[in-house]
């Protein structure tokens, strides 16, 4: 039996990017916060000092900022005739723990979507019609450019994203990408510097007529104060960036940006290895009373409050609210219901190039560190009579090739032995690679569910992933990695190896984090969950806000969103729940 505390006005469950974005914006109106975070507390100066925090055996490979799978994990199958089956390490992508997130660790690009992304059904039905491919299952967002760009402004003052505008009040500006919607304000810092990789990649781009522009990203390129008055110092191009929390307090996170504001505020509680086991809902299932979570101890509390904020990551979103009875799960046989609905992920695509006469000192680099082309991204070029929707992300990124991971060797070396030592040694400054992020979108037999046959250590399901890429994605990754292979070769390496996502979602290898869908928004109760203030149809006093809101994934990276959906939940609870508690849309 849980012990019940007094209530508060505000619960928010995790503080990563997400969660702690909210509880500042809602401890500011003089709200009372709680934020509810699963893992530790972490700290810059504690957890990421200068001495041990490029330690690859503990951060990348034995993945210490990661969730433990033996505390939560997912299940995974590529179709509803298989049984699935638990992840037991983390591979495909890497979920975050403990204050921070998984910002802690990510990479730091940080793409606004593209204007058309926010209504892309009827943007695509409109210049296709039935072109469009019919096992596409795309919905518009219930929301505009216009509604979102000023949170996306506001994040970007947050973290001090650096880049160059390439399109600043409809201006089209050279030197930025011509491809992205029109921003009210240049980035609050400049873009990076560029190592050799980077710059030999947009000099052959931009031969063959694209038009190369500096990777947005959330490495602050200079000192920087941000909008809370913390502060940050320059990046360091240390290598040790993606996996790695940031030594340096240059890489934009939950930590170094939010956090050492809001922890100062009196009316903000964060209470950290606490796990949330459920929003409690009252007799009617129309309103949310508060959470259930289970402290380091085992013991569990039931916290009461007046709004409740789930900001846990995708997975943990859709499970809270399938475990909470919210919402009716997504049946994709009778394609009714919304808890679950529009699971969809990332489509990998590189081509890596081995040069017998260059040295990219790759051991140089960081997360967003880089150069990149839009020409084949969404819908930036013609789809007419090509068979597919969507594209990807082009771009060059040096993360830092670290001494275990970075192994670069051509196809045929063998795997140990003197003949691999000596390809290592030939190829490890020689080498580098261009990658295409691309589009995945969501089709009727992707989704989230509960797990029938495996529970976690409190006896709850774990979340269950049915996923494979569609066909549209793989003709989509086929095409675009032709184009990025065509710049590839105009650089005249010794030899390219070309990727694609061609087969089956294989969770062994690393990807992408960035996973979308299952509580999404939309303009319509019977196919989206949350309204365009993800709020909750029907549940007025719940909000749900990450990825899981994104009804179909662009060839961008989500967290520019993923934040700018937090900054508006934030405002709309503020400037319009708190006057009037209730539905802000009806239908
Ligand atoms: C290696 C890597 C590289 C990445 N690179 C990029 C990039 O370059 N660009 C980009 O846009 N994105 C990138 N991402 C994705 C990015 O990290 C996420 O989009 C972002 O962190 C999402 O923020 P969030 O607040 O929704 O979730 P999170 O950051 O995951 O925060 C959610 C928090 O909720 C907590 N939580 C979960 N369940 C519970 C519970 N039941 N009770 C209490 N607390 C709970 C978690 O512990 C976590 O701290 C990357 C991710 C990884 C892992
Ligand atoms: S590369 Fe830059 S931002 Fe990344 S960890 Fe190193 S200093 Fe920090």
């Amino acid at each position: 039996m849980a012990k019940k505390l007094p209530s508060t006005d505000v619960v928010v469950v995790g503080l990563g990017w997400a969660g702690s974005i909210i509880a500042n914006q809602l401890a500011d109106t003089g709200l009372n916060v709680i934020g509810f975070e699963r893992g530790p507390w972490r700290d810059t100066a504690s957890d990421f000092n200068l001495a041990s925090a490029a330690d690859e055996l503990r951060y990348s490979r034995r993945q210490e900022l990661m969730l433990r799978t033996k505390q939560n994990t997912c299940t995974m199958r590529n179709s509803a005739s298989e049984t699935a089956l638990p992840m037991r390490t983390w591979g495909s992508f890497h979920p975050g723990n403990g204050t921070g997130g998984a910002g802690n660790h990510w990479a730091g690009i940080t793409f606004r979507f593209q204007p058309h992304e926010f209504r892309l059904h009827s943007y695509l039905t409109e210049r296709y019609g039935k072109e469009l491919p019919a096992e596409l299952t795309l919905q518009d967002w219930g929301t505009d450019w216009e509604e979102m760009e000023p949170h996306y402004a506001a994040f970007d003052r947050l973290a001090g994203i650096s880049g160059k505008a390439g399109n600043l009040k409809g201006e089209i500006v050279p030197g930025g990408n011509p491809f992205e919607g029109a921003r009210s304000a240049e980035y609050p810092n400049p873009p990076t510097q560029q190592t050799y990789a980077p710059t030999l990649f947009a000099e052959a781009a931009r031969n063959l007529g694209y038009t190369p522009f500096p990777v947005p990203s959330a490495l602050v390129s200079q000192p920087y104060t941000n909008s809370l008055g913390v502060k940050m110092g320059p990046c360091t191009f240390c290598g040790f960036c993606t996996n790695y929390g940031c030594a340096n307090y240059s890489k934009a996170s939950a930590i170094t940006t939010v956090l050492p504001a809001l922890i100062r505020k009196s009316n903000f509680t964060a209470v950290t290895n606490a796990e949330v086991l459920k929003v409690v809902m009252d007799s009617t299932g129309t309103k949310a009373t508060g959470i259930i979570y289970v402290d380091a101890n085992g013991d569990e509390f039931e916290q009461p409050a007046d709004i409740v904020v789930v900001a846990a990551f995708i997975f943990e979103n859709v499970r809270l609210m399938l475990l909470s009875g919210v919402g009716k799960p997504y049946d994709p046989i009778s394609n009714t219901g919304t808890t679950g609905r529009n699971y969809a992920y990332q489509t990998a695509n590189s081509v890596q190039m081995f040069f017998d006469d260059k040295n990219f000192n790759p051991f140089i680099g960081g997360g967003a560190i880089g150069m990149g082309i839009d020409d084949f991204n969404n819908d930036n070029f013609d789809h007419s009579g090509l068979g597919f929707m969507g594209g990807g992300s082009t771009r060059v990124t040096p993360i830092g090739a670290a001494p275990i991971d970075s192994r670069p060797v051509p196809p045929g070396t063998p795997t140990w032995g003197t003949k691999w030592k000596q390809a290592t040694v030939k190829n490890y400054l020689s080498t580098m690679s261009i990658g295409c992020e691309a589009s995945s979108y969501a089709v009727r037999t992707n989704y989230l569910s509960l797990d029938p046959n495996y529970s976690d250590p409190h006896g709850r399901p774990l979340l269950r992933i049915t996923f494979d890429f569609p066909d549209n994605d793989r003709r989509m990754a086929k095409y675009c990695i032709g184009k990025v292979a065509e710049i590839a070769k105009s650089m005249n390496p010794r030899e390219m190896v070309v990727k694609s996502q061609q087969g089956h979602w294989d969770s062994a290898p690393y990807q992408s984090s960035h996973i979308v869908g299952g509580f999404i928004m939309g303009a319509d109760p019977a196919t989206s969950s949350v309204n365009k203030h993800l709020q909750v149809w029907g549940v007025p006093n719940l909000f749900v806000v990450g990825s899981s809101a994104f009804p179909q994934n662009p060839g961008y990276n989500p967290t520019g969103t993923v934040c700018a959906l937090a900054f508006k939940a934030a405002e709309a609870i503020s400037s319009r729940y708190l006057k009037r508690p209730g539905e802000m849309i009806s239908v």
